[in-house]
């Protein structure tokens, strides 16, 4: 049975420029192709919800994407009233965390006694739980390919892992949905990575332009209708219409389009001859 409302321990954070991330995984025990872990998490553990407070969960623009989307908020309000606003240190592009209740012990603000109440949009890294994933590109699998490995990240609160249902690595990311996330989420890192090793951090101007292209769908979409920005880029019918419609889409194309911005044409994008 899929968890249908496990709270799950967010407190393994997608962060794109994670060294200490790196370092923190390769100190769990790592789960191979095929290995199995026990686990699971439902209203019936001792400790449910007890891992859903007081967390440092960042969110990848598909996290805001999904929430913002369920929670039928416009991004302005949704930024200004759920999210935490930071930078990060080695490009200066913006972070967004997710803001704890004030209550008592600063739960999760969508934590309910009878669990997540955005289960079915809930963030990557609630999911991913109680697996964390390293990745690293794949030069053999295309542009923006990358190999995965798994830890175990047991924690010693968590009863989660008395629980007799197996996993594999792909069994968990398939029953947490965690496909459409992650190939969200190594886009941005990938962008990230490159924005790094290029030491040239964004400027402000960029910066500001991943914040509305990255976390605020609504109103890139107007920014690209005002501006007519897709009437200056080489796109294919099908795709400009996808971009126009679409969320998923737009945010894909907002990656490409940051890319152009910042690093010239690419492959995927390109203006007009
Ligand atoms: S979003 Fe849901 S699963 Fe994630 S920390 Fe909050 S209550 Fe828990
Ligand atoms: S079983 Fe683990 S993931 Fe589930 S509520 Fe308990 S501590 Fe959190």
């Amino acid at each position: 049975m899929p968890p249908q409302n496990d709270p799950c321990a967010a407190d393994q954070t997608p962060n794109p420029s994670g060294d200490q991330t790196q370092a923190f995984l390769d100190s769990l025990p790592e789960i191979g192709p095929g290995q199995s872990f026990r686990f699971a998490c439902h209203p019936g553990v001792p400790c449910f919800g007890a891992c859903c407070s007081d967390l440092n969960l960042m969110l990848t623009p598909y996290d805001v994407l999904r929430l913002r989307r369920a929670l039928d908020e416009d991004s302005r309000t949704f930024i200004t009233t759920r999210a935490e606003l930071a930078v990060a240190p080695d490009t200066n592009l913006p972070q967004l965390r997710l803001r704890m209740s004030d209550a008592p012990g600063n739960p999760c603000p969508f934590l309910r006694a009878e669990g997540c109440s955005v289960y079915a949009d809930r963030p990557g890294a609630c999911r991913t739980y109680p697996l964390g994933r390293a990745t690293r590109p794949d030069p053999e699998g295309g542009p923006g390919a990358v190999r995965e490995r798994f830890f175990l990240v047991q924690e010693p609160h968590c009863r989660g892992f008395e629980q007799p249902t197996e996993w594999t690595s792909d069994t968990w990311l398939s029953d947490q949905g965690l496909p459409a996330y992650n190939a969200a989420n190594d886009r941005v890192m990938a962008l990230m990575a490159r924005i790094k090793e290029s030491g040239r951090p964004a400027n402000p101007k960029h910066a500001n332009m991943a914040l509305l292209a990255l976390y605020q769908q609504d109103a890139f979409a107007r920014f690209l209708a005002d501006m007519n920005v897709l009437d200056r880029l080489d796109l294919p019918a099908e795709r400009r219409a996808a971009i126009l419609a679409d969320e998923e889409a737009r945010l894909g194309f907002a990656l490409d389009w940051l890319e152009m911005l910042i690093f010239g044409p690419t492959e995927t994008l390109r203006p007009k001859a």
